[in-house]
C-alpha cells in the first residue's frame, strides 16, 4: 500500500512538472507578443495600407468641388441658380456672395475688381466657339484645323468653367494684367474668399489651358488655400486627393 502510494505521489509531482514546462514556452510567447503589439501601437503609427485613403475634410462648400474641363464636361442639363454680381453678370448663387465680399475687400485696399466675363450659358459658349472658329477660318484653315485651333482658346459648351457659374474674368483679357495691383492682391487674397487663380502660367500642359491671368474659379475656402499653399492646379490637387482618377 505504501509503496504504491508513494508510486501516486511521484507520478503525480511528475505530471505537474511535465504540464508546467510544456506550456511556458506558449504563455511566454503570448506574453512576449503581447508586448510588442502594445510597445509598437504606442511607439509606431501602423499603416496597413500603401492606397491612398480618402481622406475625410470638413470643407465649406463642398459641393464647389469639381473639375470642369474638356475631359470633364458638365452634363448636359447642368442647371445654375444664378445671382447677380455686377449688371447682368451672374454667378451660382451660393459663390456670388463670396465673390462680392472679396470686390468689396479689394474696393477697401483701393483695388478695382471690374467683372467682365461670368456665368456663360451652353448656347452663348457655343456662339463664342462657332465665331473663333469662323476668324481661323477666314484665316484659310480648313474646318478642321479651325476647330483645333478653336479649341486651344475658347472651350466647347459644357466644357468651360463659365457654363458653371463658379468662375469669373476680372479687369482684362490681357496677359499684361499680370502687372496690375489688382492681380497682385488677388495673387494675396483670393483663395480667403474661395477663388483660385485656375490656369497659371506655368502650369499650361497639366490644366491643357493657356495662361488666364484674369480668370477665377470658385472652389470654397478651405480647397483655395489648400491650393494656393501647395502650389498646384485643381487637377493635381484633386489627384493627390482622390488618387488618379
Ligand atoms: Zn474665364
Amino acid at each position: 500500500m505504501k509503496k504504491e502510494f508513494i508510486f501516486v505521489i511521484l507520478l503525480s509531482a511528475l505530471l505537474i512538472t511535465l504540464v508546467f514546462f510544456t506550456t511556458m514556452p506558449g504563455r511566454k510567447r503570448a506574453e512576449e507578443k503581447k508586448n510588442a503589439e502594445t510597445s509598437v501601437s504606442e511607439t509606431t503609427p501602423i499603416v496597413t495600407t500603401t492606397e491612398k485613403k480618402k481622406p475625410e475634410i470638413d470643407a465649406d462648400n463642398p459641393w464647389a468641388f469639381y473639375i470642369v474641363s474638356r475631359d470633364y464636361p458638365l452634363p448636359e442639363d447642368f442647371k445654375v441658380y444664378p445671382k447677380k454680381i455686377q449688371g447682368d453678370y451672374e454667378m451660382d448663387y451660393r459663390a456670388a456672395n463670396y465673390f462680392l465680399d472679396m470686390k468689396e475687400a479689394a474696393a477697401e485696399e483701393g483695388i478695382e475688381l471690374t467683372v467682365i466675363s461670368a456665368k456663360r450659358s451652353r448656347e452663348y459658349q457655343k456662339q463664342l466657339f462657332d465665331k473663333e472658329v469662323e476668324s481661323y477660318k477666314s484665316q484659310g484653315l480648313t474646318d478642321e484645323e479651325a476647330f483645333e485651333a478653336a479649341r486651344e482658346w475658347v472651350a466647347l459648351p459644357g466644357e468651360s468653367e463659365h457654363n458653371s457659374g463658379l468662375a469669373v474674368d476680372l479687369n482684362s483679357l490681357d496677359e499684361s494684367f499680370e502687372e496690375s495691383d489688382a492681380f497682385k492682391w488677388l495673387s494675396d487674397h483670393a483663395h480667403e474668399y474661395g477663388f483660385i487663380l485656375r490656369y497659371p502660367k506655368d502650369k499650361v500642359g497639366i490644366t491643357g489651358v493657356q495662361y488666364e491671368p484674369w480668370h477665377y474659379r470658385f472652389i470654397g475656402v478651405y480647397h483655395a488655400t489648400q491650393i494656393k499653399e501647395k502650389g498646384i492646379t485643381l487637377e493635381e490637387y484633386y489627384d493627390e486627393i482622390w488618387g488618379e482618377q
